[in-house]
């Protein structure tokens, strides 16, 4: 069977990207988001195994030394990490797999799946993200000065992705996002094998012609 396809999606802190990504895998049959390991403590209301692994640094380092991680970067002072045994089951299943990671986990997927698609999640202004981070009502003062201060960082790594997206209006934003991967599962080289027997059909069936 055809493997799925590896998308990465990025995004500074607020922009949107969990809320997107959810509503596209609700939105789409065979696509499924990488369910990634973090030292951050849980959110109200996020589960673990389903938000998040939420793991300790001792935990994590372990993980790390055995060569569990696909990639693995620290970001806003939190070790974050994507298990590699997972990932290559579920593309070994034919699912499209999302990856929520950051700029630095980007460069390492992309160094050992280069066919790997990526999209970088903008957000309308500087002035939204902010409202979006304290309307979302989850993080302290502290922590949101600290995510806005990081957001350029982000931000300035867009160029090394292959689509961007605003999230303006979110219903536009998830159509972007589900005209990528339908663009890419109608590459004509994942599109050959489901459709042989198609192709077979429409070229060998051919009635004699006098030329
Ligand atoms: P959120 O971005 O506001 O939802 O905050 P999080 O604490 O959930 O994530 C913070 C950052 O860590 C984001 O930039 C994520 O893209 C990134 N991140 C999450 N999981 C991973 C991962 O497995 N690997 C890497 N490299 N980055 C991750
Ligand atoms: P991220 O995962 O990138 O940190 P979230 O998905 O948690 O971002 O979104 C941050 C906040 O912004 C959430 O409260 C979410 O409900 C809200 N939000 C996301 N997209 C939009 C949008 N297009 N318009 C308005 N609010 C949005
Ligand atoms: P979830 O994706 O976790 O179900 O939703 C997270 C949050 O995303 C919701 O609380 C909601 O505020 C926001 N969200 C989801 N869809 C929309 C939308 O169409 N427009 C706006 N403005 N916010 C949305």
């Amino acid at each position: 069977m055809m493997p799925g396809s590896l998308f990465v999606v990025a995004a500074p802190s607020g922009a949107g990207k969990t809320s997107l990504v959810k509503a596209l895998v609700d939105s789409m049959t065979g696509v499924c988001l990488s369910v990634s390991h973090t030292t951050r403590p849980p959110r109200p209301g996020e589960r673990d195994g389903v938000d998040y692994y939420f793991i300790d640094d001792a935990a994590f380092e372990t993980m790390q030394q055995a060569g569990a991680f696909l990639e693995h970067a620290q970001v806003f002072d939190h070790h974050y990490g994507t298990a590699r045994e997972k990932v290559a089951g579920l593309l070994e299943q034919g699912m499209d797999v999302i990856l929520e990671i950051d700029w630095q986990g980007r460069r390492q997927v992309q160094a050992r799946f280069p066919d790997c698609v990526s999209i970088f999640i903008l957000p309308p202004s500087r002035e939204t993200l902010e409202r979006r981070l304290r309307l979302r009502g989850q993080d302290g003062e502290t922590v949101i000065a600290r995510r806005m201060r990081d957001a350029r960082t982000e931000i300035s790594h867009y160029n090394e992705f292959d689509y961007l997206v605003v999230n303006d209006v979110f219903e536009t934003a998830l159509e972007d996002l589900m005209a990528i991967i339908r663009g890419r599962r109608l590459l004509r080289l994942r599109q050959e094998e489901r459709l042989t027997p198609l192709l077979g059909e429409l070229l060998l069936s051919r009635r004699p012609t006098n030329s």
